[in-house]
């Protein structure tokens, strides 16, 4: 019998948050998520792959989403930077044309852009009109200015453009450039909570600003305070809250294994739903689009607390998951967020979440 193709428009939509294991990085910031290379991070300065079937599992993984019964917006990203690697662009060329991608998003520090995204354009033929660009600005690699003007060269070649800044207790100028900026060259932009990775900022909580006077700049810029107060909770207590994971949204890590979210993941190996290296594998999602979180520890990725429902906003949808998603909060889950908010310790960023 035939294969049933089933048109884009009818095919579930769901997230797909996919980090392979390219990792290396042509920056160093000292508060690097993936790490210090020579603190045993997992990001590194000498190799292209973390391991050596990175990128034999890299393909398998994209073959695998290629195969799924679903509309699958995907962020495909790296622990180093993603530009660096031609083979890593060859891929995300390959998936930009399979027909179930609504799109690919890359997360990327930007400052290749101008040199590699001909490269993947014109060599490697990427469907344009699927590919998205969060670019993370960071203080101590690049200017503002710089970061820009690779920004803006992405944007004129039909990109989907966010820059996403992030607030550290030393970079208020940048950021405010930065927003100045995007704001003249009508860039996107969002603004984020650093985190304190790697002890970056001794002293200081682990979102950087929690004590300190520049939280306040949050509440000036009109940053999104919902998804803010969602980022806090899911710091301190998400066990319990509704959440979407595993009905609309998968983590896939760098062996290729299926988890409902990248925190079951990183709290229990035993979370996985299966692996995307097993052809025969589907997905199988739940059928109710909210369960009660389950993990034991804290969530602490946005791509993952996104999908509570206390994150949800007037957002409309866009190629990204870092933005966040339409939907409604109920009176519960309000009340059980205030509640956690209120027994967080006082902190001058929370006083700024209340009064704003
Ligand atoms: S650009 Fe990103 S991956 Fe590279 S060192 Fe900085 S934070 Fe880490
Ligand atoms: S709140 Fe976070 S850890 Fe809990 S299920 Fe949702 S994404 Fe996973």
């Amino acid at each position: 019998m035939s294969k049933v193709i089933l048109p884009m428009e009818s095919k579930k939509s769901i997230n797909v948050w996919f980090v392979c294991g390219l990792s290396l990085c042509n920056f160093d910031c000292a508060y690097c998520a993936s790490g210090v290379p020579n603190l045993q991070g997992k990001r590194t300065n000498d190799r292209e792959w973390e391991t050596e079937d990175g990128a034999f599992i890299f393909d398998k993984v994209l073959s695998w989403l290629s195969k799924q019964s679903y509309s699958i917006g995907l962020r495909l990203q790296t622990i180093g930077e993603p530009l660096v690697s031609r083979k890593f662009l060859e891929g995300v060329a390959y998936i930009s044309h399979s027909e179930n991608i609504r799109f690919v998003e890359l997360v990327s520090n930007g400052s290749l852009i101008r040199k590699r995204l001909p490269f993947l354009k014109n060599k490697c033929g990427v469907d344009l009109t699927k590919l998205s660009m969060w670019l993370t600005h960071h203080h101590t690699e690049i200017t503002p200015k710089e970061f820009v003007d690779q920004a803006l060269y992405a944007k004129d070649q039909g990109v989907k453009v966010i820059v996403n800044s992030l607030l550290f207790p030393d970079n208020e100028d940048s950021v405010l450039k930065l927003n100045q900026l995007c704001k003249k060259y009508e860039i996107d932009i969002n603004i984020d909570l650093g985190h304190n990775y790697n002890d970056a900022y001794p002293g200081t909580d682990y979102f950087a600003v929690s004590q300190d006077d520049r939280s306040l700049l949050l509440g000036e810029l009109n940053s999104n305070l919902d998804v803010k107060r969602a980022a806090i909770v899911a710091s301190l207590k998400p066990k319990g809250f509704l959440c979407s994971a595993g009905h609309d949204y998968v983590f896939i890590s760098s062996k290729g294994d299926v988890f409902p979210c990248r925190s079951y993941y990183a709290g229990d190996p035993n979370n996985v739903l299966g692996s995307a290296l097993d052809e025969h594998f589907r997905l199988n999602l739940r059928q109710s689009e909210y369960s009660p979180c389950r993990v034991r520890d804290i969530c602490s990725c946005k791509e993952d607390y996104l999908h509570m429902q206390i994150a949800r906003t007037n957002q409309t949808d866009t190629k990204s998951l870092g933005v966040g998603y339409f939907g409604a909060v109920s009176d519960s889950e309000r009340s059980k967020m205030e509640s956690v908010l209120l027994q967080a310790n006082e902190t001058k960023l929370i006083k700024v979440l209340e009064t704003t």
